[in-house]
């Protein structure tokens, strides 16, 4: 019996990595009974069998596990935005630092495409950086084309950590991971990637080696909507909207109507930024006016 971690899942075989090595196995029925698909990421016990097929014999309780792409226990989520081409969108990072957030997961913020950015636009950028490190989120602007040198101090946010990109197509996901670890060799350009996906060709997920963590080789949050978001459970997702909360007058405040508000205290005397504050407004909004699933 031994224990180690799955890092790759594909038709019925499971690959686990214990010690440096990896080990082929089957999972044994009792999960189907059990109702426990062991997932990428899970912490398992196996037994090793013989040398090329081994047993998951037990799935070990998860801290948290995302449906798209199927991974468990993720300490950390990178959401990849473009500085420019597509054109950086806070709105929309927001929405992903939001998603994030929800699953318990720490967000990372990684801007791309610096290389290709005029005087005017880098100011703008680095007025956004500053901004969400002031809420307390590590943000990079980095450049995908920069030498490996200045890449290989990145590598300091993989060491030791399970991490899920997410982001729109197109910010560089792909070319960013390509660079800090040229074996991976994941398709870059939009044509390929669709041919890759085949209506035959089997998805799956894989945990690769970047620095001394492992990554998701498939972008994760790929449904952008709140739909397992409660209203009231929206501001915990903003980090500087959390720390306000308790100085509101009412228990359960949604920091929208609300007389007496912390929240919006903050905002008139510019501690939280008008625009954070109109997307989560505008979020409280698309989720309040959500068709009840049932
Ligand atoms: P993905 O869809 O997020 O995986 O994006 P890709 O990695 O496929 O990149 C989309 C396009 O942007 C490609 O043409 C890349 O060469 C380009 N690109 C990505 N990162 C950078 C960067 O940091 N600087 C520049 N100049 N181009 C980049
Ligand atoms: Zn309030």
């Amino acid at each position: 019996m031994a224990e180690g971690r799955i890092i790759k899942a594909i038709s019925g075989f499971y690959y686990v990595k214990s010690d440096g090595e990896v080990h082929q196995c089957r999972g044994r029925g009792i999960f189907r009974k059990k109702n426990i698909t062991p997932l990428v990421g899970d912490f398992v016990v196996f037994d090793k069998n013989n040398p090329d097929e081994g047993y998951v014999l037990e799935v070990k309780p998860r801290k948290n596990e995302l449906i798209r792409p199927p991974v468990a226990n993720i300490d950390q989520a990178i959401i990849v935005s473009s500085a420019t081409m597509p054109d950086f969108n806070p709105l929309l990072l927001d929405r992903f630092l939001v998603l994030i957030e929800s699953k318990g997961i720490k967000p990372i913020v990684f801007v791309t495409k610096k290389d290709i950015i005029s005087e005017s636009q880098r100011q703008l950028i680095d007025g956004y950086v500053r901004e969400y490190q002031q809420i307390g989120y590590e943000v990079e602007l980095l450049s995908s084309k920069e030498n490996l040198d200045e890449l290989r101090k990145l590598e300091t946010y993989f060491s030791n950590n399970v991490s899920v990109i997410a982001g729109q197509s197109g910010v560089g996901k792909s070319s960013f991971l390509n660079a800090i670890n040229p074996l991976l060799q994941l398709k870059t350009d939009d044509i390929s990637k669709s041919l890759g996906r085949g209506k035959h060709t089997t998805r799956h997920v894989e945990l690769v080696e970047v620095a001394d963590g492992l990554v998701a080789d498939t972008p994760g949050f790929s449904t952008l909507d709140f739909n397992e978001i409660e209203a009231n459970e929206l501001d915990e997702c903003f980090p500087e909207i959390n720390e306000q909360k308790p100085y509101c007058k009412f228990r359960g405040c949604m920091h929208n109507k609300e007389p007496k508000c912390a929240v919006k205290q903050a905002v008139e005397k510019g501690e939280i930024s008008n625009k954070r504050y109109e997307h989560y407004i505008s979020f409280l909004n698309e989720i309040n006016s959500r068709k009840p699933r049932y």
